[in-house]
């Protein structure tokens, strides 16, 4: 049983929990700042882990192949002393030299319409990429973090979602590479840490969104907020009733950070469980950009969640986390990425003609 904090105070958490200290203290008793190794680290959630551990003074080797993620975000890490770079594909294994204290695989598509496009890409680095990066874990004595995903969790039959949770996933339809690659890492994970004893932590993260994510990925959020900037219909899949809860970006580091510092090995749900139809979603994105798009329906997607709520009590137990940005504090945030996402794309067009 974990110790209970009091879980609705979020200022409580900001001190390093005891072993995260202890982590920081053993590798500066070495004269060495602590060294991360992350995988899809030029990708949106990739590349905002990877500046908040450079702030957090350790050194990252980001690896990435660089088919979902982009130079663009590899090039604001090198702004980094503390950052390198490896192009590759952790499909296949990664030999590093010197020491490594933590190993972080979030690599992978992680789109609907990304991972439709990279079917078997995205089993790879969910399985052998696990496997690898497990491996890596293991030679060099570090701590592994798992990005999973509330996918896990398929359609699910329970609402809101706890960990206990076992799910109800199509493993033959188009969303089964991405969940099952991810079943299959999680368990990957809990077998190295039973028989090699890998310190493992697991997050499955919920919808989340925040600037650097790729405008194109065909994900709710940026497609909405982009159709609303350019003034184009809003494509709203099946009657919008579905339901999604939204973390902005800065709550979910956070979270991960914390998570890499506590002990606990198994799953842990991070995500917000502040829960929207995907309609209100499109009504809030219209406000705020203050657009008058329409909105257009269109066929709701092969397998597509009905609901989707993180049960986030173990998360507020163990790290004395929980978001603290709203839905439309969120979207005020996010909105200006975009914008200027978009002006770069008419500014290209217009100096091509
Ligand atoms: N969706 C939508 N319009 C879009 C993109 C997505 O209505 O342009 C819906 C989608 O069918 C799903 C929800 O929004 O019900 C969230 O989709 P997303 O791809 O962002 O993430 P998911 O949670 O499905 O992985």
């Amino acid at each position: 049983m974990v110790e209970r904090p009091d879980a609705a105070d979020p200022e409580r958490g900001r001190s390093p929990e005891p072993e995260q200290l202890e982590w920081r203290l053993a590798s500066a008793h070495e004269g060495r700042p602590v060294r991360i190794v992350l995988t899809g680290a030029a990708g949106f959630l990739g590349s905002h882990l990877a500046a908040r551990l450079l702030a957090d003074g350790h050194d990252v080797v980001g690896v990435d192949n660089l088919i979902t993620g982009t130079r663009d975000n590899v090039a604001i890490l090198q702004e980094s002393d503390g950052f390198t770079f490896r192009e590759h594909d952790v499909s296949t294994p990664l030999f590093l030299s010197g020491d490594v204290d933590a190993v972080l695989h979030f690599a992978s598509a992680a789109s609907p319409i990304d991972y439709l496009e990279f079917p078997i890409q995205t089993l790879k680095v969910g399985s052998l990429g696990t496997h690898n990066m497990l491996g890596l874990a293991k030679e060099k004595g570090a701590r592994f973090l798992l990005a999973s995903t509330s996918e896990v969790y398929g359609d699910p039959e329970i609402h809101p979602q706890d960990e206990g949770y076992w799910g109800n996933v199509n493993p033959v339809g188009p969303r089964g590479v991405y969940d099952e690659a991810k079943r299959f890492a999680e368990a990957m994970a809990m077998a190295y840490h039973r028989v090699h004893g890998i310190p493992v932590r697991i997050a499955r993260i919920f919808n989340t969104y925040g600037p650097r994510m790729r405008p194109g990925d065909g994900r709710v959020v940026s497609n909405f907020v982009i159709q609303a900037l350019r003034g184009e219909p809003l494509s709203l899949y099946g009657d919008g009733d579905q339901t999604r809860s939204f973390c902005y970006v800065d709550d979910l580091i956070e979270g991960l950070v914390r998570l890499l510092g506590c002990g606990y090995p198994g799953p842990v749900n991070l995500g917000n469980p502040d829960e929207f139809t995907v309609r209100e979603l499109a009504e809030a994105v219209l406000d705020i950009t203050g657009s008058s798009s329409p909105v257009e329906h269109g066929p709701l997607p092969e397998d597509d969640p009905k609901v989707r709520r993180p049960d986030i009590r173990l998360a507020g137990e163990l790290l004395r986390w929980r978001p603290t940005v709203g839905l439309r504090e969120g979207l005020e945030r996010v909105v200006p990425y975009f914008r200027e996402q978009v002006e770069r794309k008419n500014a290209r067009a217009r100096s091509l003609v």
